[in-house]
């Protein structure tokens, strides 16, 4: 085998490309060779970049060109306590939430909302809607032949059934929704991907699908996402719809425990709520109408190896925030969370470690316990996140006001 230095010398030579130093050498001496190029390039110092404490191996299925790990603070918040009262959630009982960001004061801040939570007896959780989506667009001539590929596919979803999860055996073709725009047939095909987030499969299933109908109708595939799934871009369809599990996360705080611990009222939090997340978002045109659930969405998505790009449908949340006779009402419900508990950057052992934490690594019994579970989890922590912020804006609304009324 060929050491690092070497290797780089000869990508220096152009004997080799940098895409090309695994076919030459084991992923380790691959990486430490593109640092060594980097350096020298850049001036730029790799040092901590390579001193990463994960097999470089271990880590192939899921990077290219690698040179190092990008290594990321990690905290924890919890305990917080879900579905205690046993009655359907997949989440039961108390977890500790892994969360990795770089901004200071959100763990303490979400850890505060957890601590309320436990105070107040702990929080309820469900998924009420799960399913993958991918949205091929077709070709055709006019509306005519549009209106006949779509009355084909209404009366052959069995077919395409068959064709489709004769590539998975865990994925399950729930539906498929057409759209059709002029000359365009879009068709949204929903999955239940079970603990995996299911890009990948329901990618794979749904161009199994593709090739029956192009070899059945007149359509022609232009290209396999026609971007209404949608993956990776705001899109209101995954805020009314839903796109990997739709999660609620509700809380239910006593008045005292309101004024004890997070220095306000019910009155104050739900104000603060309508004025700002439901009338300000509204007036921005927001599809997300919360404080800051991306901020533990995103912070639990580098902890637990999920796809960091679909923080964006993550945003996609509701906080409600009502005063009720002794007690705060909040939830918090996220319509698109797209989380998995095997596959993707699931295996890759920091974060692997990460879902030990929660209990939640690998595939659930029933599968797609293990997802749901994950689901309700993070749903938690980001309502805790949002009963934390809301409870600081309304308590400093409250000390100015207690300024202005001289006491
Ligand atoms: P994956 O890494 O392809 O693995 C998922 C596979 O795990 C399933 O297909 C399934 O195999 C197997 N599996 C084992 N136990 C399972 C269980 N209990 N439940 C469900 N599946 C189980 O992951 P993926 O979730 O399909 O895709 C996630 C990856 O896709 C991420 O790395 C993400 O970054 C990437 N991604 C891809 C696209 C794309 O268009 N391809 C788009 C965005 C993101 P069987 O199917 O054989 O049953």
């Amino acid at each position: 085998m060929t050491d690092s230095a070497d290797l780089a010398a000869r990508v220096r030579e152009g004997d080799l490309r940098l895409h090309e130093l695994e076919d030459h050498a084991d992923p380790e001496t691959a990486a430490a060779a593109r640092r060594e190029l980097i350096e020298v390039e850049t001036d730029a110092a790799l040092d901590t970049i390579g001193d990463f404490s994960f097999a470089a191996s271990d880590a192939e299925p899921n990077i290219e060109n690698m040179i190092g790990g990008a290594q990321l603070p990690m905290g924890v918040v919890g305990p917080i306590p879900i579905n205690e009262d046993g009655e359907g959630g997949a989440a039961e009982g108390d977890f500790y939430l892994p969360l990795a960001t770089t901004e200071g004061a959100l763990i303490a801040s979400v850890n505060r909302g957890c601590s309320v939570i436990r105070t107040s007896g702990g929080a309820a959780a469900r998924v009420t809607k799960s399913g993958m989506t991918r949205a091929p667009v077709f070709r055709v001539s006019g509306i005519a032949e549009a209106a006949e590929v779509v009355e084909w596919v209404e009366e052959n979803v069995e077919e395409l059934r068959e064709e489709a999860e004769e590539t998975t055996s865990h994925g399950e073709l729930l539906e498929v929704t057409p759209y059709v725009v002029g000359d365009n047939v879009f068709l949204r095909f929903r999955f239940d991907s079970k603990d995996a987030m299911g890009m990948n499969m329901v990618t794979i299933a749904t161009q199994a699908a593709c090739d029956l109908i192009e070899d059945a109708t007149t359509a022609s595939l232009v290209a396999l996402s026609g971007n209404l799934c949608t993956d990776k871009k705001p899109a209101a369809i995954n805020s009314i719809e839903g796109r990997g599990r739709s999660v609620t996360a509700d809380v239910t705080i006593p008045r005292e425990v309101v004024e004890e611990r997070l220095h306000t009222t019910p009155e104050a939090i739900a104000e603060a709520n309508t004025r700002k997340n439901l009338i300000g978002s509204a007036k921005a045109g927001s599809l997300g109408f919360n404080a800051h659930a991306a901020n533990t969405i995103a912070a639990a998505f580098l902890a637990t190896g999920q796809d960091a790009a679909q923080v964006v449908e993550g945003a996609n949340a509701i906080t409600t925030a009502e005063a009720r006779e002794d007690s705060l009402y909040a939830s918090l419900s996220i319509a698109s969370l797209e989380v998995g508990t095997v596959g993707g950057g699931t295996k890759l052992p920091t974060q692997a470690e990460a879902l030990d934490v929660l209990g939640l690594r690998g595939g659930g019994d029933p599968a797609g316990s293990n997802a749901d579970a994950l689901a309700e989890v993070i749903a938690t922590g980001a309502l805790a996140g949002e009963l934390s912020l809301l409870a600081a804006l309304a308590s400093r609304h409250l000390s100015s006001a207690h300024e202005e009324l001289g006491r």
